[in-house]
């Protein structure tokens, strides 16, 4: 008898966003009249740049010549891609990253969720809450969980974010092995300075732990206050390992092109205490298990790194964070509280009148014809709150946001 993985028993029933779509699915069935604006889930909505779409076109007609033609190629990426990749993303900023400290992927959804195999079945671990699901339910699936019971499981570590701590979350007051750090944050929107990843860095060195640090975001840093990399801190290379995608960065989230960043000084360690590197281990996981990113996607990704593509890159931001930036001042002058939204395509807001999340995002479906996504849906610390995203068209965010206005909040 073909028996289940029990742990996938351990997961909520319904994936938010399914459960979202399915009440405005609803919704606009019976009111079929009305226009809906989605400023919920978080893709992008922006075609790809020109330069990207130039280099796809070449690399295609490439593929079409026996003289140029590619099959399978470097399980880690091509080097064309890796060296631009580590000059542009870390030489340019004074950070050292070598071409084979970077794997590149189809996506940092998949790496993030796939990393954790590399490690023991009973370590310690500690999520932000509220938290991108993927972190949590890949580590459920793996059998690190312990048991489900209001909203939380019992093996985690809980590092709560809300408005009184700024979403900037404390250290664990028990031990850790691995923690999860996603900055610019999804959904929160808040980033990190950086005296705050010097805090989590200095932690992990001293408790031998590892940071899972998810940069999705971080594009959409101006401020040059903030670091655009973990690696920025010194120590970094010695406990952390870095998550970055093109999916928000460059309009990817259909194209896929990730890349994930180990340096060669991480170790983990066995039972007795030997060594091991895990650059190399997460080598022999992806040659056993991906055959690599697609050679036309490569080349399409080598072209953000162009000035032209650079260029383009930042229009593409720009636009985003102009969008943002009219949510912002709308929950502003609305007197909502919100944070994110300036280095960071989100914006999470607190609930008018301390509605429950649910609450807050039927009133807005009913009345205004607006979809965000509860916050709730991102954990416990989540109740409360609730994200806009600034991924949509301007004029679609100005309508929203006037929609919002007119409401009785
Ligand atoms: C969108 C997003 C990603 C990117 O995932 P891809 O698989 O590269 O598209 C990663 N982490 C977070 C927190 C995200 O919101």
């Amino acid at each position: 008898m073909i028996r289940i993985n029990n742990n996938y028993n351990r997961l909520p029933g319904n994936y938010l966003f399914s459960e979202i779509s399915k009440q405005v699915n609803e919704y606009q069935t019976k009111n079929p009249d009305t226009s809906i604006i989605r400023l919920g889930i978080g893709d992008v909505t922006k075609p790809l740049i020109p330069s990207v779409i130039k280099g796809l076109h070449d690399a295609v007609d490439e593929m079409a010549e026996a003289s140029s033609f590619k099959g399978y190629g470097p399980e880690q990426g091509y080097a064309f891609l890796r060296e631009l990749i580590a000059t542009h993303d870390y030489s340019k900023r004074d950070v050292t990253i070598g071409e084979d400290e970077i794997f590149v992927s189809t996506g940092a959804k998949e790496d993030t969720a796939n990393f954790q195999e590399l490690f023991a079945t009973d370590i310690k671990i500690a999520v932000p809450d509220p938290v991108y699901p993927v972190y949590v339910d890949s580590n459920v699936m793996a059998g690190r969980s312990g048991d489900y019971l209001n909203g939380r499981y019992a093996n985690f570590v809980y590092l709560e974010c809300n408005q009184e701590n700024d979403y900037l979350p404390d250290l664990p007051k028990e031990p850790v092995d691995l923690i999860y750090l996603c900055f610019p944050n999804n959904p929160t929107g808040q980033t990190a300075t950086r005296e705050e990843l010097k805090k989590w860095v200095e932690y992990a060195r001293s408790n031998k732990a590892l940071i899972l640090y998810d940069s999705a975001y971080e594009a959409f840093i101006q401020d040059p206050s903030i670091p655009k990399t973990i690696f920025e801190i010194d120590g970094a290379r010695e406990v952390a390992v870095e998550f970055r995608s093109l999916s928000k960065t460059a309009g990817f989230t259909g194209t896929r092109l990730s890349y994930t960043v180990i340096p060669k000084e991480l170790v983990i360690w066995d039972e007795t205490g030997k060594a091991y590197e895990l650059n190399k281990l997460w080598n022999r996981r992806q040659t056993t298990k991906f055959n690599g990113t697609a050679y036309l996607i490569q080349k399409g990704a080598a072209s953000i790194f162009s000035d032209a593509g650079k260029q383009e890159v930042q229009a593409l931001i720009e636009y985003y964070l102009g969008n943002a930036k009219i949510i912002k001042e709308g929950l502003d002058a609305l007197g909502i509280s919100s944070t994110g939204g300036l280095n960071s395509p989100y914006i999470w807001l607190k609930t008018p009148k301390g509605l429950s999340s649910w609450d807050f995002f039927h009133k807005l479906l009913n009345e205004a014809q607006v979809v965000g996504t509860p916050g709730s849906g991102f954990g416990k610390c989540g109740e409360g709150y609730f994200r806009l995203s600034a991924f949509g068209e301007r004029a679609n965010v100005e309508e929203a946001i006037k929609r919002i206005t007119n409401l009785s909040l």
